[in-house]
């Protein structure tokens, strides 16, 4: 079994090696970076990967000047909408094919990979947890919510990688999760092609909040998997406080570089 300086990117736990078998398993002994099969590890990521990724971590945000990890800076629009936060754990760089995290994230878009989204969450969970003592506030003021997938993504896919981000977040947490917000009907075009104001209101009525008393009074925590302008995140947060929550911190596994 290979060593791992930190453990860092090996699962957790009496169950982690068992959890880590079974992901072979049910998805092969495969890196959860470049997806080359890698056998004989205990790590989520190959050996060159968990190099790559110690670099993507010690990325500092161009606007705040901390690591990725700790940085908090919001994606515009998203103060105005009643967001006070946007946790990450890295930045997504879409011309760099060969980043780990970004590909890790990718594939959590297809395959419900429980260990990789708790991986993904990780670090997050981490700057949560401070953030919230830093505020003052208890696991018990919050509530997890998540962005949800079509059905049709759903059901193409077989998973929803926010949903199993949010699960992963609220585990490591405490936070208990409710599925307070839901897809409205609305079709919705593809987000990709459009420019940040076509976004905006591509995503205007897709969503809406169907148990607002599961989020009145408490700090909602909005988990989803990749942000790039912040239009989806944002006409969530505005719905949340719509609802009665008293506060909105978003996080995100990845985060469109800012450039
Ligand atoms: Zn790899
Ligand atoms: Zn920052």
């Amino acid at each position: 079994m290979r060593e791992n300086s930190a453990g860092e990117f090996r699962p957790e736990g009496r169950l982690g090696t068992a959890a880590l078998w079974l992901r072979s398993f049910f998805f092969g002994e495969k890196c959860a970076g470049c997806g080359r099969f890698e056998t004989g590890g205990d790590s989520l990521f190959c050996p060159a990967c968990e190099k790559r990724l110690r670099a993507e971590y010690s990325q500092k945000c161009p606007l705040c000047g901390r690591q990725v990890c700790a940085c908090l800076c919001t994606a515009p629009g998203m103060d105005e909408a009643g967001g006070s936060a946007l946790i990450k754990s890295g930045f997504y760089d879409p011309l760099d094919s060969a980043s780990p995290l970004g590909r890790a994230v990718i594939r959590l878009k297809d395959s419900r990979d429980r260990l990789l989204a708790g991986f993904l969450m990780r670090r997050p969970a981490q700057t949560l947890t401070a953030l919230l003592s830093e505020r003052g506030l208890a696991a018990g003021d919050c509530v997890a919510v998540w962005v949800p997938r079509s059905r049709a993504r759903i059901r193409i896919t077989g998973t929803d990688q926010a949903k199993l981000l949010a699960r992963a977040l609220a585990g490591r947490t405490g936070i208990a999760r409710a599925p307070a917000l839901v897809r409205s009907g609305k079709r919705s075009g593809a987000q990709k092609a459009l420019s940040a104001h076509g976004r905006e209101s591509n995503v205007s009525g897709m969503f809406r909040v169907s148990r607002p008393e599961s989020v009145r009074g408490r700090t909602a925590v909005l988990v989803d998997d990749l942000v790039t302008t912040g239009a989806t995140l944002n006409e969530c947060c505005r719905l949340l406080r719509e609802a009665g929550a008293s506060d909105v911190i978003c996080v995100c596994a990845l985060r469109t570089a800012l450039r």
